[in-house]
Formats: C-alpha cells, sequence, structure tokens
C-alpha cells in the first residue's frame, strides 16, 4: 500500500501524538503547528509499528529476526536497542528450550526402544 494513501485519513501530532485529522494544520490538544518537518516524518511511520503491545507480539513472534522491523519504530535509540537485546535473548532461549525438548524425546525413544 501507498505510503501517501495512508496519511489522507488523519494524521499524528508531532508533539503530543494525538490523532488528527489530515486538513488540520493545528493540533487541537496542544495547539502546535502539525506541517513542520517534524510532523511529516511522524506521520510517516505507520502508527500500528509504534503500539507497544504490537512491538511485544513481533518479539515474541519473530524474535531476533525482526530487529530491522523494530529498528524503523518511533522508539528513541536507547529503547529500540533494549528491543533487540531483549529479542535476541528470546530468540536464543527459544532455540535452547526447542533444544532441551528434543533431547527428552530423543531420550524417552531410546528407553522404550
Ligand atoms: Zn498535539
Amino acid at each position: 500500500m501507498n505510503r501517501d494513501s495512508l496519511s489522507v485519513e488523519t494524521i499524528i501530532c508531532p508533539n503530543c501524538y494525538a490523532e488528527l485529522s489530515a486538513a488540520a494544520d493545528v493540533c487541537k490538544h496542544c495547539g502546535s503547528s502539525t506541517s513542520g518537518p517534524a510532523g511529516k516524518a511522524a506521520w510517516n511511520t505507520p502508527r500500528l509499528r509504534d503500539k507497544p503491545w504490537l512491538m511485544t507480539i513481533l518479539v515474541l513472534h519473530l524474535g531476533a529476526f525482526g530487529i530491522p522491523l523494530y529498528w524503523k519504530a518511533r522508539y528513541p535509540r536507547s529503547v529500540r536497542l533494549t528491543i533487540a537485546v531483549v529479542s535476541i535473548l528470546y530468540t536464543i532461549f527459544v532455540a535452547l528450550a526447542v533444544a532441551w525438548g528434543a533431547m527428552q524425546i530423543w531420550r524417552f525413544v531410546e528407553m522404550t526402544t
């Protein structure tokens, strides 16, 4: 989907992140201008990616493979770095858990045959 078509209906205030009509020049919540360069950058980023719960689901499903995706989110660098590190640790943990599970099954098969 074209990013420009996404931004037609609503925009995000660059100052308070309130959802506004695309026609609004000034935020009705904090009064800051929505037409500045910061505002443009903010609504070029798909909003769904910036929701913490979505980020959690992504980390749980993609693990370390989703790092390029987390990196594009509108978070401070330190937060994105934390997400990347957590996803790597999570991926290692899952890999170990799968290996451990496979070993238990292998032992069980060896015992019964
Ligand atoms: Zn605002």
